[in-house]
């Protein structure tokens, strides 16, 4: 366990090492180098993947950094550092979160079928299955064919490919990390928009996903590019806390001694917070300088029950701030972190922040979906598995089966991960929807339908307006049409109503009231539109073959065929289903496949 670690150390910050320290890995490298190449590139790799997984398959990291130096050769990063570089780093930081092999080697490979001419089938042929759905859940689809759409298309592919294999998205993570890391060339404009990109769905996409120890990185490397003086003001800050040490020091010596009378035990360490998360509360609570409260964590070796026994040991040693007080072991958040967070009055009247949990809280607070494979122990423990983060992957996924748009589904996304989330209760069941869901949110989480016919609802038993704010823990129970005991008279309007768009917040509902009057109003839709609909049809259409198109050329070619006076003629016919998709599709393949 590295509760030290704190902020970057986790993921191994490429700082300079002291010199000692390098003589002594150089010799250590001599004595244990069976290959005999002292520079070789995959050693530190190898040896960081080692310590985490002892019986792990180096030959295989050797094979694929091999073909992705061979393949990469030639070309060059705007850094002017030879690109090999980069998918090097990626598997590096894989590897300091404790990734397996595969997750490594897809790594390593990232960027070869999308930059070179390595083709999905030559990787699949080398390096399995696996390995290819991997890289291929982090390609991006090409500009010529998605035109503007391509950014969207891409997220929402990758989302779909994390559903079938969520080390897509840590692989997407750790790349955007490097990438970030090394915007140093590019210009301030182009930095800038990177990095909202960045915050915009990957950082909310990671802390969903619970891995911490990314996030945190991820965090501070947007907070660099896009508020470049407050990132200088904190570091100062942080570089010159006259005391610090000695205070925390003090604080543990104290702590300790407190558990100890409680009989817990329980671990103690200084928990540094990372510079975003200082700006933010700096922000936020208006602060001139720097805000940033002293931090414990107490790691307890024993059950769940005892964070609350550490918990009383610590407030019978120092008052408590009232209202600071928060059950993430209770009351989880929606990404698997569980805690237990104070704020004492420490020595000299200081607030000091404490944070309690177990070794296996802790693990998941910082690996989240990685935890499993980084700690294979815990694939074993149903109860502590990576499920619910699954879970919500899921239901994502289950919007993409609605939206024939990629941007919409891309803005669906968008808004669900940036939501605070709150727990209702309906029908015996707990549901979890965006806070400031309404009871028409939760009739569309019950079903299309239940939505489409929601007509009442009660709220801890008393009728309220559908367009009431829901709270958490709030037991709610939605009448519809088709309910026998519902009266209804004969002229009440049926179906959605177009002003429930007003106020609805879950993308679910949002999306299946669209729906609604989607089918109803078709003449509505413009020709730009079907031909933009036709187009992602069959994009959709080619991924369940798991294809892709380079180039809009086959499909020019079979609207000749087919005897339409252009592509966008036969664009329209698919959206409007005078041609299959999946007829349209086959004959694209066969096209590609056997081009005479
Ligand atoms: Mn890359």
């Amino acid at each position: 366990m590295d509760v030290d670690a704190g902020h970057g150390a986790a993921l191994g910050r490429a700082l300079p090492k002291p010199a000692s320290e390098l003589t002594i890995g150089r010799r250590l490298r001599s004595f244990l180098s069976f290959q005999g190449n002292d520079d070789d590139p995959v050693t530190v790799l190898t040896r960081t993947h080692r310590a985490i997984h002892p019986s792990a398959d180096a030959g295989v990291l050797r094979r694929s950094y091999a073909i992705a130096e061979n393949m990469h050769r030639g070309q060059m990063r705007k850094s002017g550092d030879p690109y090999i570089t980069h998918p090097l780093a990626v598997a590096q930081i894989c590897a300091d979160l404790g990734m397996d092999t595969t997750t490594l080697v897809a790594a390593l490979l990232h960027d070869t079928v999308e930059d070179t001419s390595y083709t999905l089938e030559a990787l699949h042929g080398d390096f399995g299955p696996e390995v290819a759905h991997l890289v291929d859940g982090v390609t991006k689809f090409d500009k010529a064919f998605y035109g503007k759409a391509a950014e969207a298309e891409t997220i929402r592919k990758m989302i779909v490919a994390a559903g079938k294999d969520v080390r897509v998205l840590v692989i997407k993570l750790a790349d955007r990390l490097h990438n970030m890391r090394t915007l140093d060339a590019r210009s301030p404009a182009s930095r800038a928009r990177i990095a909202t990109a960045t915050l915009d769905v990957l950082v909310p996409l990671c802390d969903r996903l619970g891995i911490q120890a990314l996030k945190r990185d991820l965090d501070d490397v947007v907070l660099y590019h896009l508020e470049p003086d407050s990132y200088a003001r904190i570091d100062e800050h942080v570089r010159n806390r006259p005391g610090w040490d000695d205070y925390l020091s003090e604080v543990k010596a104290k702590a300790q001694t407190a558990l100890r009378r409680s009989r817990v035990s329980a671990e103690v360490t200084p928990r540094p917070r990372h510079y975003y998360s200082i700006w933010k509360d700096t922000v936020a609570g208006g602060h001139k300088v720097p805000f940033d409260l002293p931090r414990i964590a107490v790691i307890v070796d024993g059950p769940e029950t005892d964070c609350y026994a550490a918990l009383g040991a610590i407030h019978g040693q120092w008052r408590p701030v009232a209202g600071r007080f928060k059950d993430f072991i209770a009351s989880p958040k929606n990404n698997l972190y569980r805690s237990l967070h104070t704020t004492v009055t420490g020595p000299d009247g200081r607030l000091v922040e404490v944070l309690i949990r177990t070794e296996t809280m802790h693990d998941y607070s910082e690996y989240g979906v990685a935890t499993t494979y980084r700690y294979p122990k815990y694939a074993q423990d149903a109860e502590a598995s990576g499920a619910d983060q699954l879970t919500w992957l899921k239901r994502v996924l289950d919007w993409q089966q609605d939206t024939t748009d990629a941007a919409q589904f891309l803005a669906s996304l968008r808004c669900d991960l940036a939501e605070a989330q709150i727990t209702v209760f309906a029908h015996g069941h707990a549901f979890e929807l965006p806070s400031g869901s309404t009871p028409v949110d939760l009739a569309y989480e019950l079903g299309p339908q239940k939505g489409d016919q929601c007509l009442a609802a009660t709220i801890n038993g008393r009728l309220a307006p559908l367009s009431s704010q829901l709270r958490d823990g709030d037991v709610v129970e939605i009448f519809s049409e088709t309910d026998g005991h519902v009266e209804l008279e004969p002229n009440a309007p049926r179906g959605p109503r177009k002003e429930w768009l007003g106020f609805v917040k879950s993308s679910q509902a949002q999306l299946q009231i669209n729906r609604y009057f989607d089918e109803k109003n078709e003449p509505g839709i413009s020709i730009a539109d079907k031909v933009r609909l036709g187009r992602a049809t069959i994009g959709l259409t080619l991924r369940k073959h798991d294809r892709g198109l380079a180039s809009e050329v086959p499909l020019r070619r079979l609207a000749e065929e087919l005897g339409y006076p252009d592509l966008e003629t036969m664009l329209v016919a698919v959206c409007e289903r005078n041609l299959e998709p999946d007829a349209v599709v086959e004959q694209l393949i066969a096209l590609v496949d056997h081009p005479d």
